[in-house]
């Protein structure tokens, strides 16, 4: 992608925030395409456009809420393109197709190992050190919104505890996607 398909609107009010970005979305995508291993193709992100949401299309397209880039929800985006054609997940939707269970948590680890290296550390990370402390029981009956939490949010946890670093959730989900290609 070229810088000028990379969020454009932004130029005009906060140019210091897009080339912070730039920076963020190249790592960023450099460390989600790692995780592919040359074993299926990653859907490579042609532009990152400012709306009101944050959504990933499969044409490349990228669509971000401003407001959200005090947050790391970009990173979540760019692990859709490493999911979208992963062989785990093209298994599992032949018993339950489009079933954003099994995406939606592996973009929100991911997005946690990103905020943790890359910043900005938010809202999300302490939310998860949060979680961390709690049993299952407090985190489902303390929940403001459990089907947000029991699809973005508390699969991932169990990723972050069982990985301490980017390296070692890479390592699993390459694992999962060796399971699941043979
Ligand atoms: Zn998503």
């Amino acid at each position: 992608m070229e810088f000028e398909d990379f969020l454009q609107g932004l130029s005009s009010t906060n140019s210091v925030l897009r080339h912070q970005w730039w920076v963020r979305f190249q790592d960023a995508e450099t460390c989600a395409k790692s995780c592919v291993e040359d074993k299926w193709e990653f859907v490579d992100i042609t532009s990152v456009i400012l709306t009101h949401n944050n959504l990933w299309h499969s044409d490349g397209t990228v669509e971000i809420d401003p407001g959200s880039l005090e947050s790391g929800s970009l990173y979540h985006e760019i692990f859709h393109s490493a999911l979208h054609k992963a062989p785990f997940k093209i298994k599992a939707e032949e018993n339950k197709p489009n079933y954003e269970l099994y995406v939606e948590c592996l973009c929100n680890a991911f997005q946690y190992f990103m905020e943790t290296s890359l910043g900005p550390s938010g809202g999300w990370v302490a939310r998860l050190e949060d979680w961390r402390l709690k049993t299952w029981g407090e985190l489902i009956y303390g929940s403001g919104d459990l089907p947000w939490d029991m699809t973005y949010g508390l699969p991932a946890l169990e990723f972050i505890k069982a990985c301490s670093r980017f390296e070692e959730f890479k390592r699993m989900f390459q694992a999962m996607n060796a399971k699941s290609s043979s």
